[in-house]
């Protein structure tokens, strides 16, 4: 039976919801959300896999200032991928319709010569008009591309988008085995998923300063599986703010985040987290590579 297999691009504004519409398709957490911006940090596969398509869905980071070996790694990466790409699936928020930013990546697509697909996302909060307002605004970029409104919370009209993507994909073979959600290591995944914690429970710089490392994960003979993890801060005084009065805050996250890698593997688990300061680590190409980001 042939399949048809090839890469999509998810190129949109930060919030807009892309990686909840990678978690979507895929039918699983691969990406962590959360409304902060540039959660995103590493180029993220997801794969959607049926008995006629795969799709290898490459959740991109957003590009931020200031321009740091962090963010010139990110923004070199989004223009590799849009080239290597068979489609992109270029995601806007339906709520704000169309901004410079959203024109900026439009230009991005053509240049890179890759044909697109539009996603209206957010679709479950606009009424008719909106809807139509913002179908509009979406025509107005004046890509050569087929428009979906979706709501990829609720998981609604993903399915005629999937269809169109096939559609793009040629003819092949499967490129991953067809019971692969992501190419995350284990090790990655786990990190993210303690991250989303951290996006979750701290605001202003703390959100952006703050990178995860797995030091040892271990299956227990009892079937325990330990986990061993360290979150680097920039400073004393956000190690501070992420250890919390009395250990609080590194506690909530820990409890908080091994509730999610106890579902996601379905093992038992023991987090031991821990807080380490590592002055100017987003300038560190060593610790880059070591953390997967490329
Ligand atoms: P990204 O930065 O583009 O990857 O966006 P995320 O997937 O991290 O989502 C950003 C925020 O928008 C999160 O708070 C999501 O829960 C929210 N969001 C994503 N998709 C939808 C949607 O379809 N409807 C609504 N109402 N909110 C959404
Ligand atoms: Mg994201």
């Amino acid at each position: 039976m042939s399949v048809r297999s090839g890469f999509v691009a998810l190129a949109g504004r930060p919030n807009v919801g892309k990686s909840t519409l990678l978690n979507a398709i895929v039918g699983e957490k691969v990406a962590i959300v959360s409304n902060r911006p540039q959660t995103t940090r590493r180029a993220i596969r997801g794969i959607a896999t049926a008995d006629d398509y795969q799709l290898v869905i490459v959740d991109l980071p957003g590009v931020q200032r200031p321009r740091d070996p962090l963010t010139e790694r990110m923004q070199r990466r989004m223009e590799r991928e849009l080239t290597e790409s068979d489609v992109a699936l270029f995601v806007l928020n339906g709520q704000q319709g169309v901004g410079p930013g959203d024109r900026f990546i439009a230009a991005a697509i053509r240049n890179a010569g890759v044909p697109a697909v539009i996603a209206l996302n957010k679709a479950d909060v606009l009424n008719r008009a909106q809807t139509a307002a913002a179908l509009e605004a979406a025509a107005s970029l004046d890509l050569d591309a087929e428009i979906f409104p979706v709501s990829a919370l609720r998981g609604a009209g993903v399915g005629p988008l999937v269809a169109e993507l096939v559609k793009h994909m040629p003819e092949g073979e499967y490129l991953y085995p067809p019971e692969e959600r992501t190419d995350l290591s284990e090790q990655v995944q786990l990190a993210e998923l303690i991250r989303e914690q951290v996006l979750m429970r701290t605001r202003e710089e703390i959100p952006h300063a703050v990178e995860v490392e797995i030091d040892e994960i271990e299956e227990r003979e009892d079937g325990l599986l330990l986990v061993v993890a360290r979150m680097w801060a920039e400073t004393e005084s956000q190690k501070g703010i992420l250890i919390g009065a009395r250990g609080r805050m590194v506690r909530d996250i820990g409890s908080a985040a091994r509730r999610e890698i106890e579902q996601l593997t379905g093992r038992r688990v023991h987090l031991d987290l821990s807080v380490r300061v590592r002055k100017g680590w987003r300038a560190d190409e060593g610790l880059l590579d070591r953390l997967g980001i490329d």
